[in-house]
């Protein structure tokens, strides 16, 4: 993809699933890479292994370009994290010029017995942690006057609705907006901001039905691909919306989901006939 090469990107909760992909799918691009990752630098190491893969397979434009990774922790939720995550990026890779707003939590419980701790927890990383990666990073594209691309990883569920997951919901409906409106505000100033809706993806999050193959049945059963997706195929649209080949792109969600957004329920004509 072009424009990607030599820069420099961020990815936050890049230790896992999409974000892992992610990661890699930029290395093999051949950006230097910045992983976030919350608990320990143990969970981070195999991202590490991963993405030395990705570089070994271009190797010749690591030694042409230089190209990087780094480990960067810091809990998304905390501001005097995100300051130093952002900080810490920078100074290791010399600057930044993509950030992926990866990182995300989801909580079930009914809406009724919601408490406002589990509220908070998935607002204070899914939306509220986004948008301090975001600020962050705006900051520094400003203050260098230089282009600057923002990828959130959203979910089709910024526009379904998904009971008993209340948090996740105002979250991701509410990370629309916030690509929306960054992209707006910052459009004359070389900054694009986007997003992609994963549908059903097989990831870690999703281990109540990926290792249930009733439920599994139950899940593919709604989707009109008849499949989940993968976090590599997750990791190239978002590789596409940060290279110059979607240089005119900005304020929009590329839904990932094999047509789940479809209004799937309307594959046959139950109604009007
Ligand atoms: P995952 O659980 O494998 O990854 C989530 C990542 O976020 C993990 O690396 C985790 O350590 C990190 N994280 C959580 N809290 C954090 C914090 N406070 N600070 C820093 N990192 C933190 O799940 P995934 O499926 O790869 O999810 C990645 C993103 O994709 C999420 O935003 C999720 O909402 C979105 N998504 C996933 C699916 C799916 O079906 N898997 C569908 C739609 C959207």
């Amino acid at each position: 993809m072009n424009g990607l090469r030599g820069k420099n990107v961020l990815v936050t909760g890049g230790t896992s699933g999409i974000g892992q992909a992610i990661a890699v799918r930029f290395a093999a691009e051949g950006a230097h890479v910045a992983i976030n990752y919350r608990r320990n630098s143990a969970e981070a190491s195999q991202t590490d292994e991963l993405v030395h893969q990705a570089l070994g397979q271009c190797m010749h434009d690591i030694e042409a370009h230089g190209v990087d990774h780094i480990l960067v922790q810091g809990d998304v939720s905390k501001e005097e994290d995100v300051v130093q995550m952002v900080q810490d990026t920078i100074e290791k890779l010399g600057g930044l010029d993509i950030l992926v707003n990866n990182a995300g939590i989801q909580i079930a419980a009914d809406s009724n017995d919601q408490t406002m701790d589990q509220i908070d927890a998935v607002l204070n990383v899914n939306l509220r942690g986004a948008f301090m990666c975001a600020r962050e990073a705006i900051q520094h594209f400003l203050a260098h006057e230089k282009p600057g691309v923002i990828i959130n990883v959203s979910s089709v569920h910024q526009i379904i609705p998904k009971p008993r997951f209340i948090g996740y919901s105002m979250s991701k409906g509410g990370m629309q907006n916030m690509t929306r409106t960054l992209a707006l505000e910052y459009a004359g100033r070389n900054i694009r901001v986007n997003a992609i809706g994963p549908g059903a993806t097989v990831t870690p999050i999703n281990r109540a039905w990926v290792d249930d193959p009733e439920k599994a049945e139950m899940v593919l059963q709604h989707i009109p691909m008849s499949r989940a997706g993968t976090s590599d195929e997750m990791a190239a649209v978002t590789a596409f919306l940060a290279s110059d080949d979607a240089a005119y792109i900005t304020g929009q969600t590329l839904y990932v989901d094999g047509g789940l957004t479809l209004y799937p329920d309307f594959r046959t004509a139950w109604s009007s006939e």
